[in-house]
């Protein structure tokens, strides 16, 4: 292999630019990084996560063999890929045979290559003919992408690359800290300020973002949605909408209009606890801003039991101020998995198959089912959202199936979630390292990781990237890929030819499947990706890719953007005397998502060695806890204890802590499961806690 490969690094949605050069041929797996600069979205730049990735590869931890169970000892021992495979596809048969073939459920990851999760979402639905399949980025962004396309018609987290941020002239920054979680991306917003644009953040702790903000809001958690009606209230009331704008390309104003009229900013201020000075200094710089003004999303405001409407409470705000569908102004969402973006268009979500097509349009399945070559009638309808998947385990799915993903530290109410999974009668993981989930299968298959393997991921603005094989894998590692058609051939040998191991036969395949759906990649070949650094989609077959959309019409079918009225309600969770506190949960800036590679990177695991609980001096006063005292996080689901962190940078009612940890500190077993009624997503940002002294 060339010893310097321009590759992107395996985490974020960023998908930071980096090259790869073995750093000499007698080692030819250890893997120096160097600065890319021509890559635009991060120009050289790159996060510790991005600096220290390459150590993952050869972590002493690193699964080279796979597992299985061994029924006399009940401890997983190494085992033969043949044996592997052979007892995964018995795990499969015996529990449809059994139960029947939503038995076995599929569970992906956000992480996994568009390849992979186009693979993935197929084999879910003509080998195992199960609906149930669905993927851990319903827990990252599902919320703002049902809101996009509620409003948009379709849904890309950014409608703009991430450049035109630092163009515009004010950016709305809701319950986002990309100081801490993609931190080369701040440069965009730091030019922002030094061009003389305004960033406003919403967030309830002042977090290194707000920090470098003009204006900082700290609502109460589970509040935004109040704070953006005060907003759009203000906006009607002091005559700043764009009538015009709301004429010529918008539906549903007169509704909206009334749902906001009902929220004073007096009334605003009693529910979010942010003055009303402060509401109206946002929205006099948002309406100010020239040449345009964005509301940028993430989990904040999205992961709450109405994060849909919370986030179509940004969008109306955007589209009455004509900050839409027009250069330089928008609204979009940060993803924050690799793949989020793309891992949500090929056909890994419950109701979706690729292009972003939905699962029950008879047109789409018949598209689908010819680009596969089966019929359209044999295929599952949609199946559970993730966390209702996971809950189900035991019960009505028997088997699991899981790539990329770790929910026994991820998924909300983890402690009930870790005793669905240990009740299932069979459980099969691919991961690269024995997570905590993995630690608990029938049979854990060694796979390959980013670098050793190529794929396109589609980073946060929709730019399709390939991602280069760099270095060849470890012995005894096979792809998932590989893992899907193994399985194949063994459960449906007639279709495994339809599950090429090679990525770029995969892609061939998948362009087909996309064409004519809202996330077209007909258009995009490795060869235009490899040319032009990243490809946005939409890209129809002999056309061009789409930096910017809506700058004409919107993705609707009279090409309007629609409003939706929305009204402000509580979280699904309040406080009483027993829980008087609120829980939100967050990210650090040296771990990420539930930590597998990174909880295993020696320097990643330095700087950021453990789970804490921020607290206010006031709440610390209360409880009696000094700093780096244990403090008890108490929800009516669980329990989880860390050292205290005070600091007056969090609202007095409010205790924070990251997610990334097992043990007594996993956040998510205190975490609410309670769902948003259309996107399925937890309410992981706000639950009722006590907090005390643990003994
Ligand atoms: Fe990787 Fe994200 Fe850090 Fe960039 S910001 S180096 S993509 S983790």
């Amino acid at each position: 292999m060339s010893d310097a490969t321009d590759t992107h690094c395996p985490y974020c949605s960023l998908q930071c630019g980096m090259r790869l050069k073995a750093t000499g041929p007698d080692q030819p797996r250890s893997l120096e990084v160097l600065e890319r600069s021509d890559f635009p979205v991060n120009r050289g730049a790159l996060c510790g996560k991005g600096q220290s990735a390459p150590a993952v590869l050869d972590s002493a931890v690193r699964l080279t063999e796979p597992l299985v169970r061994d029924q006399a000892s009940g401890e997983l021992v190494p085992a033969s890929w043949e044996e592997a495979l052979e007892r995964i596809a018995a795990g499969i048969r015996s529990a449809q045979q059994s139960h029947g073939l939503d038995a076995v459920g599929v569970f992906g990851g956000g992480g996994l290559t568009n390849e992979k999760a186009y693979s993935l979402g197929k084999f879910a639905r003509i080998v195992l003919r199960t609906s149930q399949i669905d993927y851990n980025g319903r827990f990252c962004m599902s919320s703002a992408a049902a809101a996009g396309n509620r409003a948009f018609g379709v849904d890309r987290g950014l409608p703009f690359p991430m450049a035109d941020i630092a163009r515009t002239g004010c950016v709305i920054l809701v319950g986002s800290n990309p100081a801490e979680t993609m931190p080369p991306a701040l440069r965009y917003f730091t030019e922002l300020r030094e061009r003389g644009g305004k960033l406003i953040v919403i967030d309830p702790r002042r977090t290194r973002t707000a920090e470098l903000a003009d204006l900082h809001l700290a609502p109460r958690p589970g509040t935004d949605l109040a704070l953006a009606l005060g907003m759009l209230h203000l906006v009607v009331a002091e005559a700043r909408t764009d009538e015009e704008f709301i004429a010529a390309r918008t539906t549903g104003w007169e509704e909206t209009r009334a749902a906001a009229m009902a929220h004073w900013p007096e009334h605003v201020e009693r529910v979010t606890g942010v003055p009303v000075p402060q509401l109206r200094e946002a929205t006099r710089l948002f309406c100010d801003a020239e040449p345009g003004a964005m509301v940028l999303t993430a989990r904040g405001p999205e992961q709450q039991a109405k994060g849909v409407d919370t986030v179509s409470a940004w969008i109306n705000l955007c589209l009455a101020t004509g900050r839409a569908g027009r250069p330089l102004s928008g609204y979009g969402c940060l993803t924050g998995q690799g793949n989020g973006q793309g891992g949500r268009e090929h056909g890994q979500k419950a109701d979706q198959l690729p292009g972003y097509r939905m699962l029950n349009d008879p047109a789409a399945r018949a598209h689908v089912a010819s680009v596969w070559g089966v019929d359209p009638d044999s295929l599952p309808g949609p199946g559970r959202s993730a966390y209702e998947l996971l809950d189900a385990l035991g019960g009505d799915i028997r088997a699991l199936l899981l790539m990329g993903s770790n929910p026994v530290v991820s998924a909300p109410r983890a402690t009930h979630v870790e005793a669905r999974i240990k009740s299932l009668d069979f459980l099969a993981v691919a991961d690269v390292v024995l997570s905590e989930t993995a630690a608990l299968a029938d049979v854990v298959l060694p796979v390959t990781q980013w670098a050793e393997e190529t794929g396109t991921m589609t980073n946060l603005e929709g730019r399709v990237l390939l991602r280069r094989r760099a270095v060849d894998p470890p012995d005894g590692v096979r792809s998932d890929l590989a893992v899907l058609r193994g399985l194949a051939e063994r459960l449906a040998p007639e279709l495994a030819a339809g599950f090429p191991p090679a990525a770029e036969e995969i892609f061939a395949e998948l362009r087909r499947a996309s064409a004519g759906g809202k996330a077209d990649y007909s258009g995009i070949s490795y060869e235009r990706i490899e040319a032009e650094d990243g490809v946005f989609w939409p890209c129809p077959e002999g056309g061009s890719p789409t930096p910017r959309m809506f700058l004409d019409r919107f993705a609707t079918p009279d090409g309007r953007a629609v409003f939706t009225p929305v009204s402000h309600r509580p979280a699904a969770e309040e406080t009483n005397p027993d829980y008087p506190v609120l829980l939100t949960t967050g990210r650090v800036l040296a771990q990420y998502q539930s930590g597998a590679q990174t909880r295993r990177t020696a320097e990643l695991n330095e700087a950021s060695p453990g789970p804490y609980v921020q607290l206010h001096p006031e709440l610390a006063a209360r409880v009696g806890a000094a700093e780096g005292d244990p403090v008890a996080v108490l929800s009516r689901r669980g329990r989880a204890v860390a050292p205290a962190r005070i600091t007056a940078g969090i609202r007095p009612d409010t205790v924070f802590m990251p997610f990334h940890w097992a043990g007594e500190g996993r956040a998510n077993a205190v975490t609410n499961p309670a769902l948003d009624p259309i996107s399925r997503m937890p309410e992981f940002k706000v639950c009722a806690v006590r907090v005390e002294l643990a003994t």
